[in-house]
This record gives structure tokens, sequence and C-alpha cells, in this order.
């Protein structure tokens, strides 16, 4: 009875692990095969990203918080000359090598890659010239964004480089053609200015009113063809980079009040008012409504001089096409843009002129234009140098009401405009720091 008991207890352990046994045999099988689903997903992905990678046209590197490549597509071996297998791996400053325009090495704080992956945010340099590992120089422009986790630290970064060593060429034949020919006009315009000038100036000669009212007009020309060349020099300068650009943080709302203070002579020779505005909200096309004012310092890394130059001319513009009543500068921003504005209460702009206005040589043809003079190279220029800082500049406009220009550009946080003024002051105290780079455009 009691062997029939052990007979049947064992026959039914027997069962039980034969039953285990089973089930997981069945489960193993079930996650293999999940397992391999899964492989065979991952590796169509993969099969599939490295498609698109190879055939990207622009260069890919992908490098990780330590500056690790850890993708390198064929465009990037190619362009740098570092095939993929030795790339990888590899930190991406020994790889992507950049000089300026004038041939001077960046340095680690203007390197595109560097900016994106130290400060998280995307940064675009179309003046970059890359060295092959066999000491080629390609122009290239370059975009970086930063692989943010889900706490916005940064994980790595995407850089994406573009050869347009073509477009540079072309637009150099261009440029030199346009500076050559306006530099060597300027010279004999000046002459036929300062003549004429000496023709009206009662001291020296003797002409009749109708003679004066003749030369007066044709002064006035001239000085118009000084205005074009000169406008027509800066816009091939900012066209191929040569524009002087010595980017440093800025405060923003010091340097508009400077300005603003500069430039109300000019309204008031008009009879003009002239307010400045720290911290509005106007409307803005494209963003945010209204923006907040979040910190009341608005730091922008920028060339204050090109700056000044763009907001003297918004505010000419304004001089210009108002008759009478009003022209505001003013400042606002939220976390991550800086907003600049030039308002006024004058002639407006027709809603479709306005998506031309920025292009070179564009002039509205109304009454006002026709008898006030301009280049139309204005907002061409304005534009450029706002972009050289990725920014951008676009205009809202009532006929008969008045027009904003604004203008955004990426705002540096407190924090980081003194670690990047921190990194100036510390480079240039280095022995080894090298002189600054003027043509990088962050
Ligand atoms: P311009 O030398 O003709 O002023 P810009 O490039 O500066 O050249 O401006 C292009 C055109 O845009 C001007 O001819 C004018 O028609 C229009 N414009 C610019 N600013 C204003 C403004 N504040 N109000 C009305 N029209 C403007």
């Amino acid at each position: 009875m009691y062997s029939l008991l052990i007979v049947i207890v064992v026959g039914i352990l027997l069962l039980l692990v034969g039953g285990v046994i089973l089930i997981r045999h069945i489960s193993k099988k079930r996650n293999d095969k999940k397992t391999g689903v899964l492989t065979q997903k991952l590796e169509v992905e993969k099969l599939k990203s490295d498609i698109v990678l190879n055939s990207f046209e622009d260069g890919v590197v992908v490098a990780d918080a330590n500056n690790v490549i850890q993708v390198f597509n064929p465009t990037a071996s190619r362009l740098t000359g570092w095939p993929q297998n030795e790339a990888l791996n590899l930190d991406y400053r020994t790889v992507i090598k950049l000089v300026d325009s004038k041939g001077e090495v960046y340095k680690n704080e203007d390197n595109p890659l560097d900016v994106a992956l130290k400060f998280g945010k995307p940064v675009r340099d179309n003046a970059a010239v890359l060295v092959s590992r066999d000491d080629n120089r390609i122009s290239v422009d370059i975009s970086a964004s930063p692989m943010l986790d889900d706490n916005n630290s940064t994980m790595g970064v995407v850089g994406i480089l573009r050869d347009v060593s073509l477009e540079r060429k072309e637009e150099k034949k261009r440029a030199d053609f346009i500076s050559t020919a306006s530099h060597e006009m300027r010279t004999p315009v000046a002459a036929i200015e300062g003549y004429l000038a000496l023709a009206m100036n009662d001291k020296v000669s003797t002409i009749d009113v109708k003679a004066r009212e003749y030369l007066q007009k044709a002064h006035t020309a001239t000085q118009h063809l000084g205005e074009l060349f000169q406008d027509l020099l800066t816009s091939a300068k900012a066209e191929d980079g040569r524009l002087i650009n010595h980017p440093v943080v800025v405060e923003m709302g010091k340097l508009l009040e400077q300005i603003t203070e500069d430039l109300r002579f000019v309204a008031q020779k008009k009879g003009l008012g002239l307010e400045h505005i720290i911290g509005s909200e106007p409307s803005s096309e494209g963003n945010p409504k209204h923006l907040k004012v979040v910190q009341p310092l608005y730091y922008v890394r920028t060339d204050p001089n090109r700056i000044r130059e763009v907001l003297t001319n918004l505010f000419d513009n304004a001089v210009k096409y108002t008759p009478a009543g009003m022209v505001s500068l003013g400042i606002t921003g939220d976390k991550n843009v800086v907003q600049l504005f030039v308002k006024d209460t004058g002639s407006g702009i027709p809603a479709d002129d306005i998506s031309h206005l920025f292009q070179k040589f564009y002039r509205v043809d109304s009454t006002a234009t026709r008898t006030i003079g301009g280049t139309g190279l204005g907002l061409f220029i304005c534009r450029k140098i706002v972009e050289l800082y990725n920014g951008r500049i676009w205009v809202e406009s009532e006929l008969g009401k008045g027009s904003t220009f604004y203008i955004n550009l990426p705002r540096l946080s407190t924090q980081m405009a003194q670690s990047m003024e921190q990194a100036i002051t510390d480079a240039a105290q280095s022995p080894t720091a090298l002189a600054p780079k003027p043509n990088n455009p962050v």
C-alpha cells in the first residue's frame, strides 16, 4: 500500500516536472520567437536608417555627451577624408576641424557642435571651412542640434555638414564684381559731390538762383548715388561673409537704450515723437502671441555694431515713411527669444509687398517711395545681418496706419551669458590664446 503511494507520488512529481519542462520549453520557444521578431524588426529599422543616412547628400555626424562619434555617414567620410570605421569612437574634434574664411582655427566656444552640446541649443554656421584629413579646405554650412533627454539634459549632438563650395565660389565672383565696381565708382562720385558743393559755396563761386537750384538737385542725386554704392558694397560683404563681425555677449536692453538716445535728435528734427518700450507685449506672427518678460536682462551673442546698424536702418525707414506721429523702439522676450521692434505710425506697407520687402532692391511702388529716396538694399542688409546671428526679421503693417518691424534673436540665459563671457576671458588670458576669429556667426 505504502509502495503504491510512493509510485503514485513519484508519478505525479514526474508529471509535474515534465509539465514544467514542457511549459518552459513552449514559453522559451515563444520568447525565442518574440526575440527573433524583435531582432528582425530592429534589423529592418537599422537597415532603413542606414539606407537613409548612406544616401544623404549631407554629412551626418552624431556624437555622444562625451564628444565621441557614434554615427558617421559616407558623405561625412568623403568630406572629412576619415574612413567611417576609423572615425567612429573618436572625439569629433579630431575629425571635424574647422577654420574661418581667413584660415583661423575655430576655438571651442565658436564650434557649432561644441556650442550645441554645451548649451543645448541648435546652432547654425554658414561661413565655416572644413579642413579634411589630407588638408583640403571645403566650404561648409553646418547645423548642429542637441539631442535632449526627458529632463532636457544634453545626451549628444547631431551635426549636418553641407558642402557649399560651389555656391560660395559663385557668390564670391558676384560679390567681387559688385565690390570692385562700387568701390571704383565711389571715388568719382565723391569727387563730383565735392565739386558740386564747391560750386554752391558762396565764398568760392558766384551762381544765379536758377543754377543753384539745379546744382542742389544734382548734389542730392549724387549723394543718393554715393549711398547706393555704399549699400552695394555692404550687401556684397554681407553675402560673402566679409562683413566685419566680432560677436560678444551683449545685454540688448542697455544697447537699445543707448541707440534710442542717439537717435532722439533725428526724430525730433522731423517733429516725431520717440518712445523707448521695455518688456511690452507686441504681437508676433508665427510665435507665441504674447511674449512675457521672464528676466529683465536680455542677453544675446552678437556684434553690437552690426545690430546697431540694423536698428538704425529700421529707425531711419520709420522716420522716412512717417510724415507725422510717433516712432517706438522696444524690447521684450521669452525664455528663448529676445525680441526687438521698431514701430511707426506712418504710411504702412501694402499687403502684397510685405513678402518681397527683404529682397535685394525691392521698393514699394507708391507716391511716398517715389518722392523719398532710397536704394531698396537697407532691409536686405538688415535680414543678412540678423540671419548671421540665427535670428529672424519680419514686418507687420497696416496701410495708412503704420508698420512694426520685429527682430527675434536667440536669447542666452544669464547663466549661459556669464559662462560664455568667462570662457572668452579665460581664452584671452591663456598664453596659447588664438587671435579672435571675426567671421564666425553663432
Ligand atoms: P529703401 O532704401 O528704399 O528705404 P529698404 O530696403 O530700407 O530700402 O526698404 C524697402 C522698402 O520698404 C522701401 O522702399 C519702402 O517702400 C518700404 N518700407 C521700409 N520701411 C518702411 C516703413 N517703416 N514704413 C513704410 N514702408 C517702409
